[in-house]
């Protein structure tokens, strides 16, 4: 019986985690939920799977929780202190990591210093630290499992092979909902068109992070400390079918791909069982009537943001660490139509272009670059609007 903390548990993961957990209740028990906001969500998962404790954001989520719960409920804890004390619970086996965001870094860092084991969805821990967040993962002799489905590919592609042998790796990417739209037409997009992703169906971040492909950007950047590899030898294929979910070649010219049908209950429920596997009721595959898997090349003109991703991994330190909280405050001023879906990546490029010292010795650079860059990107969104 494996004791399960979930960060974000009212999320689109999160959801997906749970619904495995219900089908195997013989392997999995909820210690503990988290949620940034969803008080109503979360109030239906506290009396499905009864954890011991939670964390909500505020004192006054805190006390809307307790009395819409009444009789007895679990302890309910808030704010960072909150999502701390949940991910280092003295009784974890696993916690997934699932808020969306830098939000996320401080509490799965909270879990590796207690020794529990990841499952990483929250990429942009990695993205933000990922040099200290491997070096503290090693030292505490925790495993981290990706739950990102090309990462969580990667890993699968990697079992039973020597890492020295690895010559590249290719992160598939389906190319979002603009994959056929001009430059001209991407002028004009709105949240709405942005929202509609031809194959997954994910939270609201990732799904911007997906049409501008700086998903693919933070991914790259993931995938580097994850497995270790420079920036040279991971590319990036696009993939509008999304079944093949990445691929490992090898020195000897031989590539090993994961597929299987887009669904995230696929590589969660991976995470959550590695080394081993656990049935789950997803329709088979069949490669028969999809037919034709097709590849090509991505557009950095289109796609500026995964050009500036690998522009900031290059540069290094902190460099990534202000690309994605630029990313996280322009995504959200297009959400809520401050500015163009173009301009998103106009406000990191004006970001990263800003005089920066990337040192990353300690989480405290990573925090103090966080900071410095959402409220450079907050200024750079008023000077366009
Ligand atoms: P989501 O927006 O659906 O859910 C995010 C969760 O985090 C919610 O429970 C929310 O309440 C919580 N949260 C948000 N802000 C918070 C804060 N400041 N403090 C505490 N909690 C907060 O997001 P999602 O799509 O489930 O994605 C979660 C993470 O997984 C992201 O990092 C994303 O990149 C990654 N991921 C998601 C998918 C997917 O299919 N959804 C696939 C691969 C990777
Ligand atoms: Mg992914």
């Amino acid at each position: 019986m494996k004791n399960l903390v979930i960060l974000g548990s009212t999320g689109s993961i999160g959801v997906n985690t749970l619904d495995i957990v219900a089908a195997h209740p013989d392997r999995y028990r909820v210690l503990a939920l988290t949620a940034g906001n969803n008080i109503e969500r979360l109030e239906e998962q506290i009396r499905a799977f009864r954890p011991e404790v939670v964390a909500v954001v505020s004192e006054s989520q805190a006390s809307l929780l307790r009395n819409r719960l009444g009789g007895a409920p679990p302890d309910i804890l808030w704010g960072v202190q909150g999502l701390m004390a949940c991910a280092s619970h003295s009784s974890a086996h696993m916690v997934v990591s699932a808020i969306v965001g830098a939000a996320g870094l401080v509490p799965t860092m909270a879990a590796i210093e207690a020794g529990h084991d990841i499952a990483l969805a929250n990429k942009e821990t990695l993205v933000t630290a990922g040099p200290l967040v491997m070096a503290r993962a090693a030292a505490r002799g925790v495993r981290l499992v990706p739950v990102d489905s090309e990462h969580s590919a990667i890993f699968q592609s990697l079992e039973g092979h020597r890492r020295g042998d690895v010559r590249r790796m290719i992160l598939t990417a389906s190319g979002g909902p603009f994959r056929e739209r001009s430059l001209a037409e991407l002028s004009q997009v709105t949240p709405a068109d942005a929202l509609n992703h031809p194959n997954w169906s994910m939270g609201r971040k990732i799904s911007i992070d997906s049409a501008t492909m700086m998903n693919k950007g933070l991914e790259v950047i993931e995938a580097r400390w994850l497995f270790d590899l420079p920036a040279e030898r991971i590319d990036v294929h696009v993939h509008p079918q999304s079944i093949v979910h990445s691929m490992v070649e090898y020195i000897d010219g031989s590539v090993i791909a994961q597929l299987g049908l887009p669904d995230m209950r696929t590589p969660i429920a991976y995470a959550l069982s590695y080394p081993e596997r656990i049935a789950l009721n997803i329709p088979q595959l069949d490669l028969c009537q999809i037919g034709r898997l097709t590849f090509e090349r991505p557009d950095l003109q289109k796609f500026a943001c995964l050009k500036l991703a690998y522009e900031a991994l290059r540069e290094g330190g902190t460099a990534p660490t202000v690309l994605n909280a630029a990313n996280e405050v322009a995504v959200d001023a297009f959400l809520h139509g401050e500015i163009s879906f173009l301009n998103i990546s106009r406000v990191i490029a004006a970001v990263l272009e800003q005089p920066w010292d990337h040192r990353l010795d300690h989480i405290d650079d990573v925090l103090r670059a966080d900071r410095r860059a959402r409220s450079r990107a907050r200024k750079t969104i008023e000077a366009i609007a």
